[in-house]
């Protein structure tokens, strides 16, 4: 790949596998299921417009769930990175916990929402969320009980994707950190950033499905990886 040196503006991508040694599940690839429901059936705006009750427990459970999880050293070290990077840096993350800002991370964006949000579809505001929201609370801005987790659905656009465009065309690195390589449209960034001419990397636990489109690829543990490929880039 390009020498180090010539990098200045970097994109990582970060998805389940950064989560997954702080004891976050990544029902996305598994097939799970939830009280005999398949995970991805209440993972969707059909689900939710159903049988309400059900879905907002599903993800009242995982709120509560993730404010006992901790960031781990692959979350802390791409907060150093981020901290001590003097160029562009921006960490686009799949996941909607909280562990990167925890971390310490300031450069991140959720294209899949975030569990500690509740957006108002009455009057479309975001207001931070730790409690449940199964009793239908009442909007903090506007009072309507029309609350829903801030989280993208299967079948929903991802956020902000044209600020991720924007960051892929300046950038001379993309990483993509812990992603199975198989949830468009971010599975798609790598040839982006690749026909743009950036340099790309994969640190997964294993090959991902798109392995073969990344000029250099690191297995393993994200706990260990992630932190050899950011005292390199931080030449420490
Ligand atoms: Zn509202």
């Amino acid at each position: 790949m390009a020498a180090m040196k010539d990098i200045r503006n970097i994109v990582i991508l970060t998805g389940a596998g950064v989560s997954a040694e702080s004891g976050i599940d990544t029902f996305r690839s598994e097939g799970g299921l939830w009280e005999q429901h398949r995970v991805e059936d209440v993972a969707t705006p059909e689900a939710f417009a159903r049988d309400p009750d059900l879905v907002l427990r599903f993800y009242d459970m995982r709120r509560e769930a993730i404010q006992t999880k901790q960031p781990n050293a692959a979350h802390f070290a791409l907060a150093k990175l981020d901290t001590e990077w003097p160029c562009e840096l921006l960490i686009v993350t799949q996941n909607v916990d909280d562990l990167h800002e925890r971390a310490g991370a300031r450069r991140v964006l959720h294209m899949h929402g975030e569990h500690l949000l509740a957006w108002c579809t009455a009057c479309d505001v975001r207001s931070p969320w730790t409690a449940t929201l199964i009793q239908r609370p009442p909007c903090p801005e506007c009072g309507e009980r029309a609350l829903r987790p801030d989280v993208v659905w299967f079948g929903e656009m991802p956020y902000r994707m044209e600020e991720i465009y924007a960051a892929l065309r300046e950038a001379d690195l993309f990483v993509s950190i812990g992603t199975s390589g198989a949830v468009y449209p971010a599975a798609g960034f790598v040839r982006n950033a690749r026909e743009l001419g950036a340099a790309t990397l994969e640190l997964n636990l294993e090959a991902s499905q798109g392995t073969h489109w990344f000029d250099e690829a690191r297995h393993g543990p994200a706990t260990q990886i992630v932190p050899e490929w950011v005292e390199e880039m931080l030449g420490d």
